[in-house]
């Protein structure tokens, strides 16, 4: 290795002497309960894939037929010639679905907060952001320019402590939030969240990359959860969770979507979703509109596998949703706790910093409605052997 590269390997030998180095595993198999991973078939309790459709039929066939018609790629990004009639169908098939007035998609939830927050505030602007947002705010906030002021994890109180104190320094300002929290599992106080910042003149965004599919009637979100809808200036959301794809989505005014299309920088100078993604898509909303049975499932599994959790005497944090994590404390614990499951055959992520804060190593246990009742029983089984081995319940 050459010198003057050598500061890689530090970094990286520093990582796994601390715990925090993320061995990536491969996969063999489709998704589901589940998986063929470096070898082995194990129980798959780590992916996001919440109602079961990254590899449902309907989703596959809308997938194939697309590609018999349109080929593969987009063969230019959209404001040139990248643009389908199936991309404008997906558009406005997610506006339906969620109630909004308009939506403009892009390649993924992460490129939807690049491109909308440096959009719509830059340097004379203020950002207020909770603590624990997700890593693509933290990005879409630095990219714009705009102060950042940060407050405490879903406060309220908090947040209108500092709209008040700064929010007249500030142009224009926003106000944003994840809707579910990815590694925690709680759901922001929305209601209250968009009386701030409707109080103190104030744009309002929230990220429900995972409750998109999750929460609201039939999965159709965090808005419609808490039923304010034209409440929430800008609504971003994943496809690449609960609808089993990949993209990404931004609903709002049909002015913010048109302003997307003028300054949204992913959108501009990076090629669009695929066809088979749209597709695929497009089946993923038929399917949820259709019936509520995937996702009344993926909340009865999530609600047994929790309580049950809870009950064996596990931490399962402040979580409210689907997402189940396994308060450990110490990377090292996590990480181990999480070989001795794959050994026994379950796949849990261990999860710690800079995901989550020192101290608070966990691993995240993702429900779904692939599940049947016997795959979340010998969860619970493997959880209790791998908890009284390490000491974390008693033996
Ligand atoms: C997963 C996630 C994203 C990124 O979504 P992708 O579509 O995978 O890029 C963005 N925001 C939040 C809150 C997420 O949990």
């Amino acid at each position: 290795m050459a010198q003057h590269l050598r500061w890689i390997d530090d970094e990286i030998a520093n990582l796994t002497s601390s715990g925090l180095y993320n061995r990536i595993r491969t996969l063999s198999s489709a998704q589901g309960a589940y998986l063929t991973v470096d070898g082995r078939r194990v129980l798959n309790f780590c992916s996001n894939n919440y109602l079961g459709l990254a590899n449902h039929p309907r989703l596959v066939e809308a997938a194939r037929e697309a590609v018999m018609r349109y080929g593969v790629g987009p063969a230019a990004v959209r404001s040139i010639a990248g643009t389908t009639d199936m991309h404008l169908e997906l558009e406005r098939r997610l506006a339906k679905f969620k109630g909004a007035e308009s939506t403009i998609t892009f390649q993924s939830g992460f490129t939807a907060n690049l491109g909308a927050i440096p959009a719509l505030v830059g340097s004379e602007d203020g950002i207020f952001s909770d603590e624990l947002n997700h890593a693509s705010i933290i990005d879409g906030c630095r990219l714009s320019g705009a102060k950042v002021v940060r407050y405490a994890h879903a406060q309220v109180d908090d947040l209108r402590r500092v709209l008040k104190a700064q929010r007249a320094s500030f142009r224009r300002a926003l106000v944003i939030s994840d809707g579910v929290f990815s590694m925690d599992g709680d759901v922001a106080p929305l209601p209250e969240i968009a009386a701030a910042a409707h109080d103190h003149e104030a744009m309002l965004m929230v990220d429900d990359a995972h409750g998109e599919g999750v929460l609201g009637r039939g999965g159709r979100g965090i808005v419609d959860h808490f039923g304010l809808h034209g409440q929430v200036d800008v609504e971003v959301g994943t496809l690449s969770k609960a609808f089993g794809v990949v993209g990404g989505v931004v609903a709002g005014s049909p002015s913010l979507a048109d302003w997307l299309r003028q300054r949204g920088r992913p959108f501009l100078f990076s090629s669009a979703m695929t066809i088979p993604d749209v597709a695929a898509c497009l089946a993923a909303i038929d399917l949820l509109e259709s019936s509520t049975e995937l996702v009344d499932r993926l909340w009865e599994n999530a609600r047994f596998f929790k309580g049950e959790m809870q009950r064996l005497g596990f931490d399962t944090g402040r979580s409210t949703t689907p997402i189940t994590p396994i308060m450990l404390g110490e990377a090292p614990l996590a990480q181990e706790f999480s070989r001795k499951l794959f050994e026994a055959g379950l796949f849990a992520m261990a999860i710690g910093y800079p995901t989550v804060p020192k101290g608070k190593a966990r691993i995240r246990v993702m429900i779904s409605a692939a599940h049947a009742r016997d795959d979340l029983e010998k969860g619970l089984e493997l959880f209790a052997g791998v908890g009284r081995t390490l000491g974390v319940l008693p033996a």
